[in-house]
């Protein structure tokens, strides 16, 4: 049946209000759960590689988006990574006065993505492109595959 009424405002449509009760969960995915797997039980980034284009991506993911090819090699990070991109901020989520704390977006040479983190640095003024990085992790124990197993990051 057409709606035959014309409503000029979205407040004059017929609605209700209630509520669904529902739960969600999400997965990793394959590649996502290797990758958390590696930083649980070896404190290591995991990157996958495209047999095709040879290019390598991290977190790991299952496939290339420049070939759409499955990867199926990976490869764990030895090298520290560096300061891509970064930001300062004085405020927490709510708006209230927090900080300063430095958040980065931290690449590896040679790999295509990279890790949002924190960067634990004294001085923020003195972070600078291309700082070269390590990440800080929680205790093998404490770890559970999530990325908060990684603290934060710190100049190498
Ligand atoms: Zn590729």
């Amino acid at each position: 049946m057409p709606i035959l009424e014309k409503i000029s405002q979205a407040s004059q449509a017929r609605h209700w209000t209630d509520s669904i009760p529902l739960e969600f969960h999400y997965t990793a995915g394959v590649a996502g759960e290797e990758f958390r797997r590696e930083l649980k039980r070896n404190g290591r980034f995991l990157a996958s590689e495209c047999s095709k284009c040879k290019n390598s991506y991290v977190p790991a993911r299952m496939f290339c988006p420049s070939c759409f090819i499955e990867m199926k090699e990976t490869r764990t990070l030895e090298e520290p990574g560096y300061v891509y991109s970064y930001t300062t901020v004085n405020r927490n989520r709510t708006g209230e006065p927090n900080g300063p704390v430095t958040l980065a977006l931290i690449r590896f040479e040679g790999v295509k993505g990279g890790i949002v983190h924190k960067l634990n640095v004294s001085e923020p003024s003195s972070v600078t492109f291309g700082m070269k990085v390590v990440s800080i992790l929680k205790e093998a124990s404490a770890r559970t595959g999530a990325l908060t197993d990684i603290l934060a990051f710190k100049p190498a």
